[in-house]
């Protein structure tokens, strides 16, 4: 193989500038040129593409977002845009490619595949909602961006002995709640995949007033509901001094944990050198702290488990 391209795609997560290092770096250590592609599918369409050499991606590894920026662009769901996508992959001589990015991605990386042209995703996302890995490059810093944030909200609702209800990132995914509410010792955590009743959640409160603890933290993932709506429903179950916060974008940004660069370092050499071996169609993961990969279909049929233990640890270190 004499060349392959490197985008990022779908949402930014930290460590994507690190996986994108690691892929330009091994691909150059190998002899193989390397092509950024910006901006996504987007970019690929457009042309927006220019050969990398070992500086492009230098004094990166520490930095958040991506340098390769990234869009959404459902033209490519249409064969029509995969084929315009692939002129361009042809015009620059690119044989395979690394997506960073999420399952919106890595639909396009097996199109690209089915086409002929080997393409293999890193799991590129905050959310953790990925199936066939454990962790996503960016969760790790996302959930200590959100264990900083609450512990400053906890200095708050201790003062005023308030509840704080704060509403998480995560898509359809408890990940981030569930690592970040065991991590700033929440009181309670609520994520989609656990059944709940704000009653109950109510009577908790009132249990822990009763033994003294004055203020409470709920992390509420945002698959649930808004932390409006939900610190709505609680008031309608006791007299209670809530908040709610939303903490929104600054979940996405900063500068990646040693973690995730490490995370996202291990990823792009190891796609690199699978798409040397000829494999494509497929998505790196880590699991059991093993890299691993699977057909990119596989994941499509199976969905993303949190590590639910998280939860019950909670309920018990809570009570
Ligand atoms: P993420 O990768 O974070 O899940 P998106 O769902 O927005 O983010 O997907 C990122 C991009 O991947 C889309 O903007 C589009 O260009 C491409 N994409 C998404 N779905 C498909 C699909 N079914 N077929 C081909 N490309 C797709």
């Amino acid at each position: 193989m004499k060349k392959i391209g490197i985008m990022t795609s779908g949402g930014d997560a930290p460590g994507m500038n690190a996986a994108v290092r690691s892929v330009a770096r091994r691909a150059m250590s190998l002899g193989i040129e390397v092509c950024g592609i910006n901006y996504g599918y987007a970019g690929l369409v457009a042309g927006d593409i220019f050969p990398m050499n070992r500086s492009d991606v230098g004094g990166i590894i520490n930095r958040g977002g991506t340098k390769l920026y990234s869009a959404r662009y459902p033209e490519f769901a249409q064969e029509s845009g995969q084929l315009k996508g692939i002129e361009q992959l042809k015009k620059f001589g690119i044989e395979a490619l690394v997506v960073v990015g999420g399952d919106g991605s890595y639909h396009g990386a097996l199109r690209l595949t089915e086409h002929g042209y080997n393409a293999i995703g890193l799991p590129g996302t905050i959310d953790n909602d990925i199936p066939y890995t454990d962790f996503t490059i960016g969760f790790d810093t996302a959930v200590n961006t959100v264990v900083e944030s609450i512990d400053k909200i906890r200095d708050t609702a201790a003062s005023h002995e308030r509840i704080f209800v704060i509403e998480v990132m995560g898509r359809g995914a408890g990940d981030i709640a569930l690592w970040a509410g065991v991590a700033s010792g929440a009181d309670e955590i609520v994520v989609p995949e656990r059944e709940f009743k704000v009653e109950d959640i109510a009577q908790d409160i009132r249990n822990l007033r009763s033994r003294g603890k004055k203020h409470t933290i709920i992390v509420l993932a945002e698959g649930v509901m808004h932390a409006d709506e939900f610190m709505q429903k609680l008031k309608q179950y006791g007299d209670f001094d809530a908040r709610s916060t939303v903490l929104g974008h600054v979940q996405r940004g900063g500068s990646p944990t040693a973690r995730d660069r490490v995370l996202a370092s291990k990823m792009g050499a190891y796609a690199v050198d699978l798409l040397n071996e000829g494999k494509g169609g497929i998505a790196i993961g880590i699991e059991d702290n093993q890299l691993t990969y699977h057909n990119i279909l596989d994941l499509f049929d199976s969905k993303h488990k949190p590590d639910l233990s998280l939860y019950d640890i909670n309920k018990s270190l809570a009570k």
